[in-house]
């Protein structure tokens, strides 16, 4: 379904994520036919570029990254026409009068803030300056939305003099994954899972998002942020809060953030024994060489063991762990079911648990675990099996390509819908979970454990959960 005529200002227009994700993206919109007639993206950046160089990076972009569509010569054409540029300074008058007469009065207008943090506040000032805010305008900011609950707060209250919060698109690019959102599909369209889904069912949550890559690129930044602030505070608080939350009364941005607000609130204090920071060591690929610090102490690995003190899930624990360089690139939620309350076979038949795997990437899709008999002869004995499903396979070969995390969050900038979006309280109580976690390490002087790269993790990670007599899921 085409989208209204919309006005899409992109600032870092010429930067690595607009040319890697965000035009890309819109290209792949503009080829499933999804941009309304007149609809024009306009890049703004520093660069001194004019329409037809910016053109041509563009061009040069999407036959890099926007696969089998940039084969497509007549596509690329006919969007590149509706490419345009504006060289302007965020901080500066320059550029500023130009951009205003090449946006259109009545359409929808939005304004991505793809440029680091510091240039959030100017580009508002100058925004409302400039008289460029109208009934339909929209802002989208790019992570890391603060470094913590200080500066996050301060970024809100910059924002909030400009624009109202119903205009403020806070991007998460999990939340745009297909199945992330399949998580709220499995979770409230079946019957089956939510009568179990509570502490009285369920023993433990593992939640794993491991990278097989290191920090490529982008040294300088990690240094500051690491694990913690890279992707548990964000990402990984993310799914747990789509795994945990209540069911919303109904499928809308508030009902649903109001949810996920509410369980991030119930998240215990984590204590110091229940945490784990890594980096990866090794002769091809360390850390400390590759950011050139040999003392780093930047964790490049966190897992930790969180308690949702709440009526549904007193009791269970939420295992979290996400690393770089490790053995595998695999994102998965394990829900682990308790064991029978009795066996009826006997000792000898051994204990068996059920668990759901939901995949998030590779191969996305969900696998169920159940317990059967060993087939063959004498006694009984049992034995696990996995009833599996994988999404591709299922859906057919028209779904063989769904929309990438980008294309649904920009077109939803354009609907006017929040949903997958994170409100401003919700990034504030990320923070404030994550703020004394971090300043513990800094007081007690901790120095993450070293792991090989390529492996699964620091042995200390395996010994969280030995201590409570489970095991991490294997990460494939
Ligand atoms: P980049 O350095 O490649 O690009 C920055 C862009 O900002 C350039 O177009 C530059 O011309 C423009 N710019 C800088 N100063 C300016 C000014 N004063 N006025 C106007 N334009 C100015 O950065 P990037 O990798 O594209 O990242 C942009 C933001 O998105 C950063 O905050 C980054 O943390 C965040 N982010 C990036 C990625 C990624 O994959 N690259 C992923 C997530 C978040």
């Amino acid at each position: 379904i085409p989208v209204d005529p919309f006005d899409l200002v992109i600032f870092g227009g010429t930067g690595d994520l607009a040319q890697g994700k965000i035009l890309p993206a819109l290209f792949r919109r503009f080829c499933a036919g999804q941009w309304a007639e007149g609809a024009q993206v306009i890049g703004a950046a520093r660069t001194d570029y004019d329409r037809d160089k910016f053109r041509n990076l563009v061009r040069n972009s999407l036959e890099s990254h926007a696969g089998r569509h940039s084969q497509d010569t007549a596509a690329l054409n006919a969007f590149l026409q509706r490419v345009d540029y504006v060289t302007l300074d965020a901080v500066a008058d320059h550029g500023w009068a130009e951009l205003a007469q090449k946006l259109q009065p009545d359409r929808v207008r939005a304004f991505y803030f793809s440029v680091g943090p510091r240039l959030f506040g100017p580009l508002a000032e100058r925004i409302e300056a400039y008289d460029l805010t109208t009934p339909q305008t929209r802002i989208v900011v790019e992570k890391p939305f603060g470094h913590d609950l200080e500066s996050a707060r301060a970024l809100n209250a910059t924002l909030a003099a400009h624009f109202r919060e119903s205009q403020i698109y806070r991007i998460d690019h999990y939340l745009g994954k297909e199945t992330v959102q399949n998580l709220m599909a499995v979770r409230f369209g079946n019957m089956l899972f939510e009568p179990l889904w509570n502490s009285q069912y369920v023993d433990h949550i593992q939640i794993t998002v491991a990278e097989s890559v290191g920090i490529n690129g982008r040294e300088e930044y990690y240094e500051r942020a690491g694990a913690m602030r890279d992707m548990m505070q964000n990402h990984l608080m993310q799914l747990l809060c789509l795994i945990a939350m209540e069911p919303p009364a109904k499928f809308d941005p508030d009902a649903v953030r109001d949810e996920k607000l509410k369980v991030i609130r119930a998240l215990d204090p984590v204590k110091p024994h229940h945490i784990v920071r890594g980096q990866f060591e090794g002769e091809s690929s360390s850390y400390r060489k590759a950011v050139g610090n040999p003392r780093s102490t930047t964790e490049s690995y966190v897992a930790l063991r969180a308690h949702i003190s709440n009526w549904r899930w007193a009791g269970t624990p939420f295992y979290l762990r996400t690393g770089k360089r490790l053995v595998a690139r695999s994102s998965v939620i394990n829900v682990m079911f308790k064991d029978a309350p009795h066996s009826i076979f006997g000792a000898d038949a051994g204990r068996h648990a059920n668990a759901l795997s939901i995949r998030l990437q590779p191969n996305e899709g969900i696998t169920l675990k159940v317990t059967i008999k060993e087939p063959g002869q004498g006694g009984m004995r049992l034995v696990d099996v996995p009833l599996d499903m994988s999404f591709a396979e299922a859906l057919g070969a028209e779904n063989q390509d769904p929309p990438d995390a980008y294309e649904r969050l920009v077109m939803d900038v354009i609907r006017g819908n929040q949903t997958l979006f994170m409100r401003g309280d919700e990034v504030e109580a990320a923070w404030a979970w994550t703020d004394p976690i971090i300043a513990g390490w800094q007081a007690r002087g901790d120095v993450p454990k070293p792991y090989e790269s390529g492996s699964t993790g620091p042995g200390d990670a395996e010994l969280l959960m030995k201590r409570d007599g489970r095991r991490w899921q294997g990460i494939n």
